[in-house]
């Protein structure tokens, strides 16, 4: 999906942790326990984490960001879900952490100064990792789960695109500890 801006097509990207099929499948077992009538459930096939998001971004700066990833050392990353929150602004319901590596903030940072450098400003908020569950909520929901221990050793750069039924997710590019691994868009 493409916006153009002055001349330019722009996608809608943000950086990411994906999930294997095991923590999805997890994740999904968490959310089939609330209530769906009051709220609406992420697709399960876009679960993921936001390390950084860039909003609109022309070829050319996805391309020098793209490069400039490239160059980051990865190094295994473990993020314990321990907490169902809701942040009531967003409306949101997800899982949150009070327990995973430094490594993560650190390259949410890394991939900011990146971006910053590369001409696209973002949004200065603190970095809390979380996995939204579901959107439409308007109230908390208590619920007791076996904690999710979230083992990355890779990041991705995402399209969000918005489609006649709902946005999808597209993984655009991969890169981790095995270097980079290109994707089929
Ligand atoms: P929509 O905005 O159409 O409801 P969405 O929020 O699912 O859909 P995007 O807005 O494209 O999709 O966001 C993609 C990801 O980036 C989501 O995880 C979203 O929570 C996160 N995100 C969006 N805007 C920001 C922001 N300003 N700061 C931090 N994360 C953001
Ligand atoms: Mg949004």
């Amino acid at each position: 999906m493409q916006t153009v801006v002055a001349g330019k097509a722009m996608k809608r990207l943000f950086f990411a942790l994906w999930p294997n099929q095991v923590i999805r499948r997890q994740c999904s077992r968490i959310m089939a326990r609330l209530p769906e009538a009051e709220l609406r459930p992420v697709a399960a096939s876009n679960l993921h984490v936001t390390l950084l998001f860039l909003g609109g971004v022309n070829a050319g700066q996805q391309a020098a960001i793209a490069a400039d990833a490239a160059s980051l050392a990865v190094s295994p990353m473990r993020l314990t879900f321990n907490g169902l929150s809701y942040w009531q602004k967003p409306g949101i319901l997800c899982l949150t952490s009070n327990d995973f590596d430094q490594q993560v903030t650190r390259l949410s940072e890394q991939l900011a100064t990146i971006v910053v450098r590369n001409g696209v400003s973002i949004d200065e908020r603190r970095f809390r990792p979380h996995v939204t569950l579901a959107r439409k909520a308007r109230q908390a929901f208590a619920l007791e789960f076996e904690p999710i221990v979230w083992r990355s050793d890779d990041f991705c750069l995402v399209e969000s695109c918005s489609l006649a039924d709902g946005v999808e997710y597209r993984v655009l590019q991969r890169w981790g500890a095995k270097g980079l691994s290109a994707m089929s868009k």
